[in-house]
């Protein structure tokens, strides 16, 4: 059981008032709030022991360095990952996909075939398909029917030994779709191809174990999981990442440079060109600890309760439909009320202090499979209670009669 109050006095921004009114805050698919101890990791760091890292001899370098690389195994050990060096810290989860994808061009030639899903967001999609016009390689997209879920007979039927990678998403950031990701990585290894798995929506609510799912590449970003912006995580499997040429040249990713030749550094830092947002990654460490106390056995049964309730409470508004019905899904709730654009219900909802994300929410073909321009988004978080959501359906039926 959760102590919902509690936790809510450890987010300082929870007490801001916003246009006069309480902030609620309902955009957590989009970034999600932090913690006093996070916010602390950051002062500290730059009060106390601010250095470069990895490179120095004097105190300072090496306790920042010491403070980044347990971060690091902080990251290996809530992923159970065997080894510390299969993590790239990274700037965040578009950054991840990008090393993978532009590694993936000496791997594939013409005619080979690479497999994304529908729910993808773009950030999951137009790498791929700069991947693809690097390399004459040709995309296939798994679809999705009416309630949003992966049409997985279609998939099974489009594997075959061309196929040499497969992308999808755990959690769908527009509508919510948990997505059987364990069924696509043991379908796509059959016939011997790569997966990479988007867990960008997923890791805000679900504790992944990449080992049981014996997945390829998995990534993610830390502003959705308490942590800064411009930090993210690329796992691969040791044998991949040896595979994969590095992203970018720099610093730090040589062992050694002359004018004839350079050659690379070992893993992790082959892929960790340049200064890396030090602070970012202490900072993630200290948001991993602080959800760990929590407990992702506890948010996830919390955030399911929330997500019952919304839907009920918002499926009593007449005109007012939900996309994504998925029954296995994750806190959030994408929907549109009839005649009324998703904008303008945002911008109402707004004066009344409420945060949702309207739009297409970088998810085009999913917005074009539903025929609308968008929806309105209200995503949850763990420390988001039921007398929010009741502020929030007060609003939108408001928002309605103006609008209506
Ligand atoms: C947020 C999100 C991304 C992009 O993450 P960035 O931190 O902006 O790189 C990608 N995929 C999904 C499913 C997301 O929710």
């Amino acid at each position: 059981m959760l102590d919902i109050k509690k936790i809510r006095a450890d987010f300082p921004i929870l007490q801001e008032l916003v246009n006069g009114k309480p902030l609620v805050y309902f955009d957590n698919a989009a970034t999600n709030q932090k913690p006093q101890v996070v916010i602390d990791a950051i002062v500290n760091y730059y009060s106390k022991y601010n250095a470069n890292i990895h490179r120095g001899v004097h105190t300072l370098s090496q306790v920042a360095t010491d403070a980044y690389e347990q971060a690091r195994e902080k990251v290996q050990k809530h992923f159970n990952v065997k080894k510390s060096f299969e993590i790239i810290l990274t700037a965040g989860t578009t950054h991840s996909i990008n090393i993978v994808a532009s590694g993936f061009t000496s791997l594939l030639k013409k005619g080979d075939h690479i497999i994304v899903s529908a729910l993808e967001h773009h950030s999951n999609i137009v790498p791929w398909q700069m991947l693809c016009e690097r390399t004459g390689a040709e995309l296939k997209v798994i679809p999705i029917n009416e309630a949003g879920e992966l049409q997985m007979e279609v998939y099974e039927n489009m594997l075959s030994e061309k196929t040499k990678i497969v992308f999808a998403n755990h959690v769908s950031n527009a509508l919510g779709t948990i997505n059987p990701i364990e069924e696509i990585i043991e379908k796509a290894h059959a016939v011997g191809a790569a997966v990479l798995i988007d867990g960008a929506q997923a890791c805000p609510h679900i504790k992944p174990d990449l080992q049981k799912l014996d997945v390829d590449f998995y990534v993610t970003s830390a502003h959705k999981l308490c942590g800064p912006t411009g930090v993210g995580v690329l796992y691969g499997k040791e044998a991949w990442l040896n595979k994969l040429p590095p992203y970018q040249g720099g610093g730090e990713m040589i062992e050694t440079v002359t004018f004839e030749k350079t050659t690379y550094a070992g893993l992790p830092h082959k892929f960790e060109a340049g200064t890396p947002n030090i602070v970012g990654g202490i900072a993630f460490g200290a948001a991993l600890d602080y959800m760990n106390a929590v407990g992702f056995e506890n948010i996830a049964s919390y955030e399911d309760e929330l997500l019952q309730y919304g839907t009920e409470k918002l499926s009593e508004i007449e005109g007012l439909r939900i996309y994504g019905t998925s029954v296995k899904k994750a806190a959030v709730i994408s929907f549109n009320i009839e005649g009324v654009h998703p904008f303008d219900i945002g911008s109402i909802l707004d004066k009344f202090g409420i945060a949702v994300r309207t739009g297409h929410h970088c998810t085009q073909p999913i917005m074009n499979y539903y025929n609308i321009p968008g929806t309105v988004r209200a995503s949850f978080s763990f420390y988001n209670t039921k007398e929010e959501i009741d502020v929030m359906v007060a609003a939108v039926k408001k928002a309605q009669m103006m609008l209506s």
